[in-house]
């Protein structure tokens, strides 16, 4: 079998954004409720530096942000604010997607700091597009929604409200502080929630037939 070295199982994503949590929490005190402080996690806790940025992109691959871990710095792109502004969640999942990167792929915090600075930009830094093809950029996409919708307190804030509504998922999402399109997408990963082609939800696949065979 070829080992490929940049494979990383699901659950291992998992527990280390919920380690990470955890760290932040054994320094910071019990997150009770959503949502997750990305900034104090980067800025108190991490000790990274943010910050916004021109980045040059072009429309059809769009860069978010990046982390540069020799200066420990994660920096927004500045050309995106009114993107952030108006679809609220993308901020906080894109610095969350940037610990990701720093949690997962920078294998020594110390080392990756000393990184000669003369360096190339391009091959110290994440430049994170959003088509993310890429493996680490998978990755890092689902450090971020375990990170901001840890299974704990998912599961405490659904425990009484129907989720298969509408009104109900975007207070949820709102509580989260992440956008509809990354809640429902974690709730399918659950298998929580299944939604059809015209946007009916129900708890599973096997409910949505249920209930097309009553018309
Ligand atoms: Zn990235």
């Amino acid at each position: 079998m070829i080992k490929d070295e940049r494979y990383i199982l699901d659950s291992e994503i998992e527990s280390k954004a919920y380690a990470m949590l955890a760290g932040f929490e054994s320094q910071y005190g019990k997150i009770v409720k959503p949502p997750i402080p990305i900034d104090r996690i980067i800025e108190s806790y991490l000790d990274i530096w943010m910050d916004w940025d021109d980045i040059q992109d072009t429309n059809e691959e769009k860069i978010l942000g990046y982390l540069n871990p020799s200066s420990k710095k994660i920096l927004m792109n500045e050309r995106h604010r009114d993107h952030f502004e108006e679809y609220i969640g993308t901020e906080a999942f894109t610095k969350a997607h940037e610990v990701g990167h720093w949690d997962l792929h920078i294998a020594k915090k110390s080392e990756a700091v000393q990184l000669p600075l003369l360096l190339p930009k391009e091959k110290i830094t994440y430049l994170c597009r959003q088509q993310k093809l890429d493996k680490r950029e998978i990755q890092a996409e689902k450090y971020a929604a375990y990170l901001l919708m840890p299974h704990h307190l998912l599961m405490e804030a659904i425990n009484d409200v129907d989720i298969t509504k509408w009104p109900d998922l975007y207070a949820l999402k709102n509580e989260f502080g992440v956008t509809i399109t990354a809640f429902t997408k974690r709730l399918k990963s659950l298998k929580l929630i299944y939604i059809t082609e015209d946007k009916k939800i129900f708890h599973s696949q096997a409910e949505s037939f249920g209930n097309q065979n009553l018309f």
